[in-house]
């Protein structure tokens, strides 16, 4: 669900910078915990994977991210 408080204004993808995880908020999942992110306001907000990976080298949330997820782990 995307969210429009905190840093957030309808970005499909929400970082962590506590963790330094992705989050895809368009499938987002309870265990993503992303409230509990806005709460402590550590969240970045992102249109897209490629603009935060040119900020930073983001670990993908394996939940809401578990398509991707498996695909990387598959090509290691
Ligand atoms: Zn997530």
């Amino acid at each position: 669900m995307r969210r429009y408080n905190g840093r957030m204004n309808g970005e499909k993808f929400l970082a962590d910078a506590q963790n330094n995880l992705l989050h895809n908020l368009d499938s987002e999942k309870e265990e993503c915990n992303i409230d509990s992110i806005l709460l402590i306001r550590v969240e970045l907000p992102f249109t897209s994977i490629e603009s935060a990976f040119n900020h930073k080298n983001y670990g993908l949330c394996p939940y809401c991210f578990r398509k991707q997820f498996e695909m990387y782990i598959n090509s290691k």
